[in-house]
This record gives structure tokens, C-alpha cells and sequence, in this order.
């Protein structure tokens, strides 16, 4: 995903006749800190923030909890996030930071001393006007209320605007947690009602069944059919539409889609989603999810990318050839950091706003950048995916 998202940024760049010394300059990351965190039982985890590119605002992104967090694969994240924020039109740069750790294997208490270590070294470094990180991989509300409280401790700052993602008590938003499957409709609609085709009817395949696949799903819009969804271990097919609500209920249930057993749907391989025959496919799993390997079997027209670099680079050329219309992740998936992005207002204007007006400005933020950069593809006569990268790269610049 890395790697891809790399590549991608350079062949814009070459593209838009972009000099060598600002695109290494735009690839820079102001700053990576690298530290080790010790708790009282002596476990050691190594940790990091990269700070990328603050020209627009101030660094913005998550904190991630995994044993495969490196200090590689937070730089490469938090350029995809200065990328992302430029892209949807918000004065936040990129940052992203992380634990090498396997949180299942810390009892709670643990995951608190490390959540608050992790601020203590920190805090000099972020803050609301500086770097005002979020949760991620693995991270969650209450991590994110303990680092707040701890951001206080260490500088006798009564402020929640240090962090985003907290829990509604605490000072967080209405909205987060549709926030980026709700983007994803959002996008896709403004997509088909600028190519007149919103009151069509359209069959909709989902990978991936989790937090945001499912948002998606619970918030498409009523001409929308959703036929095929997966989560790891199984996908559902029902060519007259499932029953989401059926399913959501299932998974929140901590059952997998193996396990179904209803006349609503017939169970196939989890993989067989790819193939699935429907007009949109919305990979909502992992990065790197359609490769070369199986481009060639997409049978769907439009893909929305809600998961990180979901398409590799050399599937999205196969897939350019074909005239399949992918809607970047910067953009289909951003509904998280604008909501985040508002959260953040609220606090510093010491304000709670109701779902309504986060979710009007969402809508407002996402349908813009789709706007724009349908307007730049046909301009330039690029795809849209590289119009999102013009756009955010001319804005960096
Ligand atoms: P999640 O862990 O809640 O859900 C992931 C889902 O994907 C699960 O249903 C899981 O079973 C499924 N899955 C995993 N491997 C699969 C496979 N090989 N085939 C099919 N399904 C598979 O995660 P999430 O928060 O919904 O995030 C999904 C993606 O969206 C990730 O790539 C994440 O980086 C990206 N994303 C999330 C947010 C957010 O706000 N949560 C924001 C931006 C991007």
C-alpha cells in the first residue's frame, strides 16, 4: 500500500512537470520520533510519531497499537495523510504515529501506563495548534481519554482539543462512527449524480463487514442493492438484495459469515467477492486487497476505496485500461478525519454540536472534493484517482 501510494504520488508529480528537489521536499518528513516505552513490569515496546508536512495546519492522525508498526510504515502513513487532508480541502497536515505492540497480549491496566507513556514522552511535541493525533488500528475512545487526561497532567492544560476520537462524555463528536463508511456514500453518490446516474438502480458488493463496510451499508441510499459482502472468513450473496440489517446483527454478535445460516443468503468464499457481478465494489478489508492477480476478474464498474490502498498500482493500470472508475481512499475514505477535523473545532470553541450539523458538514467537505476532482479529470483528462492526487499535491506545494 505504501509503496503503491509512493508511486502514485510520483507519477503525478512527473506528470504535472514537478521538479525532482520539491517533490523530495514534498516526500520529506519534517520529523520522526523514535522512542522506547518501559513499564513498571519491565516490558519494553518501541514507539513512534512521524510529522510529515505541516504547511496547511497542524499535524493529524491516528495512533495505531500493532506488533508491525514500524517507523517506515508510520512515515509512509502520515504523507498519505497530508495527502488526504490536502485532498478533502482541510488546513490539517499529515502525522501518524504508533506502538509496536500485541495490545491482546497487555491486561488493561498495562494498555493505560503505555497509552499514558506514550503522552508523557510526547507531549512537548503535540498539542492542539501542533499535532493532535486520533485513534487507530487497535486504539480506541478510552485510550484516547486516558491520553488527553494525561496531555493535561503533563502541561497543566485544561484542554480536549490535544486529541480526536475521545468518547462523546469526554469532549467527543456526534457522527465519528459512521463518519467514514457515511463518506463513502456520500462520495459515490455525488460521483453518479454528476454523470446523472443517482436515481439508477445499482447492485453494490462489500469486502470487508467491520466498522466501516457496514456503515456503508446501513447508510446507502434506497436505489442502492447490496447483493454481496465479506468478511474474512466467508462472503453472502442474495441477488435480490440482503437483509443488512440481519447482518449487522449477526456480526455484532461476534459471529463470522462461515457461520450463516439463512435462506437470505447463499454462503460462498470469502475471496469470491472480488468477482462479485455487480456495477460497484467497495473494498472495505485491507490494503492491497486487488492486485494483478485478480484485476482482470472485476466485473464491477465503479470501486469505491473506503479501506487505505485497497488497489496496488499496477491493478489500478489494468483497471484504468478497462474503464473502471475507482474513487480514491483520500477521499472516499475521509469522512473519519473531517469528522475528526470537526471534533476538534467544537473543542476549541468549547462547543457540542448535534449530528445534523456534523454530518451536513461532512457531506459538504466530501461532495466538494468530488466535485473538484471530476472537474480536474476532465480538464486534464486524467482518471480520478490521479486528479485527487493533482489536486492535493498542487495544494501542498
Ligand atoms: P474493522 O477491523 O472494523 O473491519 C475489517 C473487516 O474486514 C472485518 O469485517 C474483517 O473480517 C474484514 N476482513 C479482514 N480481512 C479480510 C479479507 N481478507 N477478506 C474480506 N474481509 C476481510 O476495520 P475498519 O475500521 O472497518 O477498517 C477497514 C479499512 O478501512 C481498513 O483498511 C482501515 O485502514 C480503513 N479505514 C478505516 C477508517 C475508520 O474510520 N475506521 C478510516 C479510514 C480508513
Amino acid at each position: 500500500m505504501l509503496k503503491t501510494t509512493r508511486k502514485l504520488i510520483k507519477k503525478t508529480a512527473a506528470n504535472l512537470n514537478i521538479s525532482d528537489d520539491v517533490l523530495t521536499r514534498l516526500l520529506k518528513v519534517d520529523k520522526i520520533h523514535e522512542f522506547e516505552i518501559q513499564l513498571k513490569s519491565g516490558k519494553k515496546f518501541k514507539a513512534y510519531r512521524s510529522q510529515h508536512n505541516n504547511r496547511l495546519g497542524p499535524y493529524k492522525g491516528g495512533i495505531r497499537f500493532h506488533p508491525e508498526v514500524t517507523a517506515e510504515e508510520v512515515e509512509a502513513l502520515s504523507i498519505l495523510m497530508s495527502f488526504k487532508c490536502a485532498a478533502v480541502g482541510l488546513p490539517l497536515g499529515g502525522g501518524k504515529g504508533g506502538i509496536s505492540v500485541n495490545p491482546k497480549e497487555l491486561n488493561i491496566d498495562e494498555i493505560e501506563e503505555l497509552s499514558r507513556a506514550y503522552v508523557k514522552h510526547l507531549h512537548p511535541h503535540i498539542g492542539p495548534d501542533k499535532d493532535v493525533p486520533a485513534p487507530d488500528v487497535n486504539t480506541n475512545s478510552q485510550i484516547i481519554d486516558w491520553m488527553v487526561d494525561e496531555y493535561s497532567r503533563q502541561t497543566n492544560l485544561e484542554t480536549v482539543a490535544s486529541f480526536t476520537g475521545k468518547s462523546l462524555l469526554k469532549g467527543g463528536s456526534h457522527g465519528r462512527e459512521a463518519a467514514t463508511g457515511y463518506g463513502g456514500v456520500i462520495a459515490l453518490n455525488r460521483y453518479l449524480e454528476l454523470k446523472n446516474e443517482q436515481n439508477k438502480e445499482i447492485s453494490i458488493a462489500i469486502q470487508g463487514f467491520g466498522k466501516v463496510g457496514k456503515f456503508f451499508a446501513r447508510r446507502s441510499r434506497p436505489n442502492w442493492k447490496i447483493t454481496d459482502v465479506s468478511d474474512s472468513s466467508a462472503s453472502l450473496q442474495n441477488s435480490q438484495g440482503l437483509d443488512i440489517d440481519e447482518l449487522i446483527k449477526f456480526k455484532n454478535d461476534g459471529k463470522s459469515f462461515k457461520d450463516f445460516s439463512s435462506a437470505t443468503a447463499t454462503v460462498l468464499k470469502s475471496n469470491q467477492i472480488i468477482s462479485a457481478d455487480t456495477d460497484v465494489l467497495v473494498p472495505a478489508a485491507l490494503g492491497n486487497a486487488i492486485t494483478q492477480n485478480n484485476a482482470g476478474l472485476i466485473k464491477a464498474k465503479i470501486i469505491v476505496e473506503l479501506a487505505n490502498g485497497p488497489v496496488t498500482e499496477p491493478a489500478f493500470r489494468i483497471l484504468d485500461k478497462k474503464g473502471v472508475t475507482v474513487l480514491p481512499d483520500i477521499i472516499a475514505n475521509a469522512g473519519g478525519v473531517i469528522v475528526s477535523y470537526l471534533e476538534w473545532q467544537q473543542n476549541l470553541n468549547h462547543e457540542k454540536w448535534p449530528v445534523e450539523k456534523v454530518e451536513s458538514r461532512l457531506k459538504m467537505y466530501i461532495e466538494k472534493a468530488i466535485e473538484t476532482v471530476y472537474s480536474v479529470s476532465k480538464s486534464d483528462k486524467v482518471s480520478i484517482k490521479e486528479a485527487a492526487l493533482r489536486v492535493a499535491i498542487k495544494r501542498l506545494i
